[in-house]
């Protein structure tokens, strides 16, 4: 390929589901690429398994690429050179194809039923022989086929694979060769006449031009079967996209990603309270790394830095924790009003605030004492209830902690001092507080301001206490510590 041709690479989802960690991996390889070399990102959707692939996952993957900063160049909504970008709107396109290669000698019609194929797969297991067709209907006789055809049987479009081999160059894995023994011929076009995903997949890159695929190693052994249908398109090896496979992505306990150990939808690390640059930046090390040990990547530095030559080619593990305090780094990073911004839905949908002026001027004044603490953005409502809630009662895990005797006398020096503080800035309560508990009363910090805590946050975890206090407000403060009493 000529190192003056466009770069365009492609990510190519089939939505049966929400978007996945292993799916947005490789779409922000794809997207890392495409922006690093000034090249296209072209977002196409694999929607010919029409049983599976539903709208609404359509919808919400262009939901997720977009949440997450992934903004495509070519594809749904936005349109393109070479679309439509949905193969559903382009099974013409297929079946035009399949019927050139029955034409040239390519591809073959295949009567076989499902038993037949079904006693074929059984006498290779038995013989210890690799599994796939066994080239029946390759040589039909016209007869033989007008006997198929009384028979009402419909035949499938069948690939012919020649014997011998594919080699091809992956840019991760070096050269890959491919015995054709184990690649079966295979089929393009079901007999209902709707195209396979080897078929649509091959077609729809040569004539979207894709000049890198960068994809899961799950697909690696489709790899052979598409450059054949390159080769029946008549391209020319020069002109073949190259292969990149993307690392397998483990679980945290070297088992292959799942549900169970880290592999669930993008739609809900969003609404755990994960940002869209944390996910990126902790996907963007599995399987890559910037150099120089870092692990804090921007949106801007990915694109900066981002080669195939620096993607491994041993699997990557998912890592929960990790991918949690790099929320927590990207949290902290935010500006003030950015972290305002994020915090706001949270709050509104836990119920914590309706969103009032007044309600929004006290969140402004309350995110910068936990900016600093949280790791996820869902943290927040549960740290902030205690500033807003109208019917304010001690949490019951914690009303047993606040009942004895030593408490008791905790919460009444403090109800006595704090009543005559004039300055009610949290420098002021905490001098009264550390006098009268620390001093005086000779208690531990933890023992005396846990109790006070308690009382006017209603929990054992809260934002720092005198700031919280401060932001409460006096009135509001002795009355939740004499309520307590
Ligand atoms: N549509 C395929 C899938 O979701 C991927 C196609 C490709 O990247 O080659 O598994």
């Amino acid at each position: 390929m000529s190192s003056t041709k466009e770069v365009r690479v492609r990510f190519a989802p089939s939505p049966t589901g929400e978007l996945h960690v292993g799916n947005i991996r490789t779409a922000l390889f794809d997207w890392a690429y495409a922006r690093h070399t000034g090249g296209k990102f072209v977002f196409r959707i694999e929607d010919t398994d029409t049983e599976r692939v539903t709208d609404e996952y359509i919808q919400a993957a262009l939901g997720t690429l977009r949440w997450l900063g992934l903004e495509w160049d070519e594809g749904p909504e936005v349109g393109g050179p070479y679309g439509p970008y949905l193969q559903s709107q382009r099974l013409d396109i297929y079946a035009k194809y399949a019927q050139q290669f029955l034409d040239t000698g390519f591809a073959y019609h295949c009567y076989c039923s499902a038993e037949e194929l079904e006693a074929v797969r059984e006498a290779q297991r038995a013989a210890n022989v690799a599994p796939g067709y066994n080239g029946h209907c390759r040589n039909l006789t016209k007869e033989q086929v007008a006997e198929y055809v009384a028979m009402g049987r419909k035949p499938v479009v069948r690939m012919l694979m020649p014997d011998g081999t594919t080699t091809f160059t992956d840019l991760i894995r070096g050269e890959v060769i491919f015995d054709h023994n184990f690649v079966p011929d295979f089929v393009l076009v079901r007999n209902d006449g709707s195209p396979l995903y080897t078929l649509a997949v091959a077609v729809d890159d040569v004539l979207m031009k894709i000049t890198h695929v960068l994809r899961g190693e799950d697909l690696l052994s489709s790899t052979p079967r598409q450059i054949r249908v390159y080769q029946a398109m008549g391209v020319a090896p020069e002109d073949y996209p190259l292969f990149a496979h993307l690392p397998f992505v483990m679980g945290q306990d070297n088992a292959k990603l799942s549900k169970r150990n880290g592999e669930v939808s993008i739609a809900w690390y969003r609404e755990a309270g994960y940002l869209p640059e944390a996910i990126c930046n902790y996907l963007a090390l599995l399987g890559w790394s910037p150099g120089e040990d870092r692990e804090d990547v921007t949106m801007q530095e990915l694109v900066e830095l981002f080669t195939v030559e620096r993607v491994h080619s041993s699997p990557a593990r998912f890592d929960m924790k990790k991918l949690e305090a790099i929320n927590g780094d990207k949290i902290r990073a935010l500006t003030p009003e950015a972290f305002l911004d994020w915090s706001l839905p949270f709050l509104t949908r836990a119920g914590v605030i309706t969103g009032t002026d007044a309600e929004i001027a006290l969140v402004k004044q309350a995110l910068p004492i936990i900016q600093e603490r949280i790791a996820t953005l869902a943290e927040i409502p549960p740290m902030l209830k205690f500033l807003f809630t109208q019917d304010f009662a001690v949490a019951d895990d914690s009303v047993a902690k606040i009942a004895d005797e030593q408490s008791k006398k905790v919460l009444q020096v403090s109800l006595d001092r704090l009543t005559a503080l004039a300055d009610w800035s949290h420098e002021g309560i905490e001098g009264v507080l550390r006098t009268a508990l620390i001093e005086e009363l000779g208690l531990k910090p933890r023992i005396a301001f846990g109790a006070v805590r308690i009382a006017v946050t209603g929990s054992h975890i809260s934002p720092p206490l005198f700031e919280s206090m401060e932001l409460l407000g006096k009135e509001k403060s002795l009355e939740r510590i004499k309520a307590s009493l």
